[in-house]
């Protein structure tokens, strides 16, 4: 076991922020305080820069296969990204294909993790069929550790769940305190858009856009939200983009109901212009749901700032242009859909948020950190800076800038959304479970360090 000591810089929870020195033993925070003296093997100095919790991102999709083809970064790669980024813990999804059973799924995804993964995990579970048998193992994989799982109102015959089996879905969650996090888009009418589109020869990036109306995340919000109201059930609405949904979750919220939503940051500094960009550009930017008009950012923003909004994802989910985001280009409806994003977001979201004055320092690591920790049963083991917590902490710069360009990013993607966009506000060192793993430019984690986390239920 050994000992560190962060010194001299400014503590930043969701709640606090002061200048002091933490000192951690083992895996764990062990002393908070001023001008702390024990001895240690190793000592920070971190003056001039904050010391936040590890960036949580609930969102991410490694080693994913999507239409012949696989998410570009694996556990190894993903993580060390992430690393980098600031984000020390990460909840993946695990996929049940149809006629496979939860706990095939989850093996699935507990061996692409092991030995690979440099942070610590955890998986929610997509459920793309519901029967008694499922149902049953709903409960157990709750008890062992998986105690969130997602629906997909959209992509029908692939993903998506009929309203009856998304109500009893919610129920179960009532009796073995699971959480329902919920693709809301209107799967059927996305589809009828998308063949009438092809069949009138619109093939480019831009009508995977058009296809998929703002209108039909926001009737599938409202809908989501009424099923877990009449289940009396709490649900969380994943990749929040289109102010019409938001429209939806503020209400029920307003109403006094338990429903949480995430966005992600592409929403929050992208938009539909960029399916404009010339030539095959725009399929950088295919996922879904798409960019949306760049007025709906300040709504999104003004979400964040009052708790409409309780977390900040990415959804990270990298095709290569070459050979991936490729296999569309004659037709939109193939491009595989999803972009990177589990590096950049701390520094876009407080060089966007902090630094404009958006949101608050502390909104910040409430929304990266604290908040999804405790929707998703981690808090407070992860979240926050506390004696006995986790000792995963960045040392942030938050005075440094960078450019963010594919070249320089830990991504094994070929391009990036934001290439060439200069943010201020920096990971510096980065600690997971009281290991250095980056130390400044250096990642200097081992690859299978992140263990599974057991997460606790509501
Ligand atoms: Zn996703």
């Amino acid at each position: 076991m050994s000992t560190l000591l962060i010194r001299n810089g400014t503590i930043v929870t969701a709640t606090d922020l002061y200048k002091g020195d933490v000192f951690v033993d083992g895996d764990r925070i062990s002393t908070i305080g001023t001008a702390l003296t024990m001895p240690a093997d190793r000592s920070i100095d971190a003056a001039g820069k904050y010391v936040l919790p590890g960036g949580i991102d609930v969102h991410t999709h490694l080693d994913m296969p999507f239409g012949g083809t696989n998410s570009a970064d694996d556990f190894e790669s993903g993580t060390i990204a992430a690393a980098h980024g600031g984000t020390t813990t990460i909840v993946d999804f695990a996929i049940q294909y149809k006629g496979q059973t939860l706990h095939h799924a989850w093996e699935t995804w507990m061996q692409k993790a092991e030995g690979k993964a440099v942070i610590d995990y955890g998986f929610h579970m997509i459920i793309t069929e519901l029967s008694d048998q499922v149902e049953q193992e709903m409960d157990a994989l709750v008890r062992q550790g998986v105690t969130s799982f997602k629906l997909f109102m959209a992509y029908p015959g692939v993903f998506m769940l009929d309203d009856a089996s998304i109500f009893r879905a919610l129920l179960r969650t009532g009796q073995n305190g699971g959480t329902i996090c919920m693709h809301a888009e209107n799967g059927g009418v996305i589809d009828v858009l998308v063949k009438k589109a092809l069949a009138e020869g619109k093939t480019a990036p831009k009508y995977h856009a058009l296809t998929r109306p703002a209108r039909a995340e926001g009737e599938a919000t409202h809908r989501a939200i009424a099923l877990a109201e009449m289940a009396g059930v709490p649900i969380y609405i994943v990749h929040l983009s289109a102010a019409e949904a938001l429209e939806m979750v503020t209400e029920a919220r307003d109403r006094g109901l338990a429903a949480y939503a995430e966005t992600c940051p592409q929403y929050l500094f992208l938009s539909y212009d960029n399916y404009e960009e010339p030539g095959f550009e725009g399929a950088k930017y295919v996922m879904s749901p798409p960019l949306r008009p760049r007025e709906t950012q300040d709504r999104l923003w003004r979400g964040l700032a009052f708790n409409d909004l309780q977390a900040i994802s990415t959804d990270h989910c990298p095709f290569c242009m070459k050979e991936q985001k490729e296999m569309g280009s004659g037709d939109f409806s193939k491009i595989p859909n999803g972009a990177p994003g589990i590096e950049t977001r701390m520094s876009l979201v407080y060089d966007g948020g902090v630094r404009t004055g958006r949101i608050s320092l502390n909104r910040f690591v409430e929304l990266t950190s604290t908040s999804p920790a405790k929707i998703f049963g981690l808090f407070p083991r992860k979240g926050t800076i506390a004696p006995g917590s986790d000792a995963d902490m960045v040392i942030f710069d938050p005075n440094r800038s960078m450019r963010l360009g594919a070249q320089t990013l830990h991504m094994k993607v070929d391009y990036n959304p934001y290439e060439g966009r200069e943010v201020t506000g920096v990971t510096d060192t980065v600690i997971s479970r009281g290991k250095v793993i980056v130390d400044g430019e250096t990642f200097t984690g081992r690859a299978g360090a992140g263990s599974f986390l057991k997460r606790s239920t509501r």
